[in-house]
């Protein structure tokens, strides 16, 4: 399988359609999120400092993240592919990610940008704070996290599609449809 990229706004719904993909086709799946929550659950020293930013609807800084990714991606055993899901979000992790790759043979894959508007992400973030506790799943910190998202990793989106490795699925409502069209798009690209 390809390697893929999942790219979408806070709460568009990155760390569902990645477990979904993962389950189906036997991936691997980096959610730089994920890593950073275990740091700070774990105590460590990474944790200390990106609690600060992630409270703040911060980016946790390039030249770090970009560390991490590497680690991370170097510990998978995985062999079929991995999904990068919360990473990149800057346009210098993306040339990071594409050099981080090509020093080990390998590519960038598929990129997956999922298009939600603002009020169904927002409601569903406010949701996910009532289920999961997530600190930064309160209405402060979540718009600083759009105002983030659109200043820093939105453009992002025409740097992927000069890479020639774009695909745009719209919400329209339906997660079954989504998922849907999605599967069809790494089938067709994975023949
Ligand atoms: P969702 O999980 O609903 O898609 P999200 O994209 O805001 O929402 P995560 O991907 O879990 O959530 O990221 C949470 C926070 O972790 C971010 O707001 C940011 O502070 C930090 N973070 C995660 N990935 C990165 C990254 N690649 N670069 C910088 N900071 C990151
Ligand atoms: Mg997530």
């Amino acid at each position: 399988m390809k390697n893929i990229i999942i790219f979408g706004a806070p709460g568009s719904g990155k760390g569902t359609y990645s477990e979904e993909i993962k389950t189906k086709y036997g991936m691997g799946h980096i959610s730089t999120g994920d890593v950073l929550r275990a740091e700070i659950h774990n105590g460590t020293e990474l944790g200390l400092i990106a609690k600060d930013y992630i409270d703040n609807g911060q980016l946790i800084p390039d030249s770090l993240m970009i560390d991490i990714l590497a680690k991370t991606y170097d510990s998978l055993t995985a062999t079929n592919g991995v999904i990068f899901d919360g990473f990149p979000r800057t346009i210098a992790q993306a040339e990071a990610l594409k050099e981080m790759l090509k020093e080990r043979g390998h590519e960038m894959g598929m990129m997956i940008e999922l298009i939600v508007d603002e009020e169904t992400l927002l409601s569903r973030l406010l949701n996910r704070a009532k289920e999961q506790g997530r600190a930064d799943d309160n209405e402060e910190t979540i718009k600083k996290r759009f105002a983030v998202y659109h200043s820093q990793t939105e453009p992002l989106s025409d740097w992927f599609e000069k890479e020639g490795i774009r695909n745009t699925f719209t919400w329209k409502g339906s997660k079954d449809l989504m998922l849907s069209e999605i599967f069809e798009e790494i089938e067709k690209q994975n023949p």
